[in-house]
């Protein structure tokens, strides 16, 4: 049986992670993300690659992509990254080139709420949001057991809904963005149950939008410590139209920590989907 490899590609870390058919590890590596340009982070990720190549005598057939950015999917191309040097970054051509391998290449959002949804929190759910709540906040979304990307790949960017007009100003060149006032760059200037009130005012636009079975929170603020679902479920009806009236999506937190994006994304390359 032949492994797939799958690499979450964030700001700060990169995390490999080489499984089989069925979705076991079979091995796992983490470096860190280069300062450095361009080719600085691509010599980063063929060495994650060919480490994880080295610990196995079993063919690797193909790798998955998770990259921290704006990735247009049908093309292969990092077009923007925040924390990364990519502008229109031919990243999937780049890395096929160098690994020989079939590459797919996704958003790092999209990789994990893939895994989520197939192994995790939101398994057995064909409508599914799934809400990673970082430095900002990316996100993914299933209708009908399908992942729904856009015309280009970038369907899910939660974070730039805008909720207050003439908001606070994003790095984005947009202002009142969700992302300013419910992630973890706002939290240095919001207390937690502020975020969790922004959190519920969100929430509420796209259960109205998609009508979820469940909504996955993720990224690292959506774990059980933060407490931000216990105050979202109790507020999210008054941000709803019938929200006393209809029945509420269950509110989950992410269930495969942080190696959700790169088994998401050797998944994605695994199956094609
Ligand atoms: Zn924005």
């Amino acid at each position: 049986m032949t492994l797939t490899v799958g690499l979450d590609i964030g700001g700060s870390k990169i995390l490999g992670v080489l499984v089989d058919g069925d979705g076991a590890v079979v091995a796992e590596h983490l470096a860190m993300t280069p300062r450095g340009d361009v080719r600085a982070v691509e010599d980063a990720l063929i060495a994650v690659v060919d480490h994880l190549r080295a610990a196995t005598d079993r063919p690797v057939s193909a790798l998955g992509v998770g990259a921290a950015g704006l990735v247009d999917v049908r093309r292969g191309v990092v077009l923007h990254s925040a924390h990364l040097p990519w502008r229109d970054e031919p990243l999937r051509a780049r890395l096929a080139e160098r690994t020989g391998l079939a590459v797919t290449l996704d958003n790092d959002a999209t990789a994990a709420a893939w895994a989520e949804q197939r192994h995790g929190a939101g398994a057995g759910a064909p409508d599914m949001l799934f809400v990673a709540l970082g430095t900002g906040i990316g996100g993914a979304i299933f209708s009908g057991g399908r992942l729904v990307r856009g015309r280009t790949g970038l369907a899910g960017e939660f974070g730039h809904v805008q909720v207050v007009p003439d908001g606070r100003p994003c790095p984005c060149g947009l202002r009142g963005c969700w992302e300013r006032y419910c992630s973890g760059t706002a939290l240095a200037e919001s207390t937690m149950p502020e975020v969790a009130h922004w959190l519920a005012v969100g929430l509420g636009g796209l259960v109205a939008t998609f009508d979820p079975d469940v909504v996955v929170l993720g990224g690292g603020l959506g774990v059980p410590e933060t407490g931000l679902l216990t105050h979202a479920e109790t507020h999210l009806r008054d941000h709803l139209t019938g929200g006393a009236h209809r029945p509420a999506p269950r509110l989950v937190y992410a269930a495969l920590g942080p190696r959700a994006g790169a088994l998401g994304a050797a998944g994605l390359a695994a199956t094609g989907h």
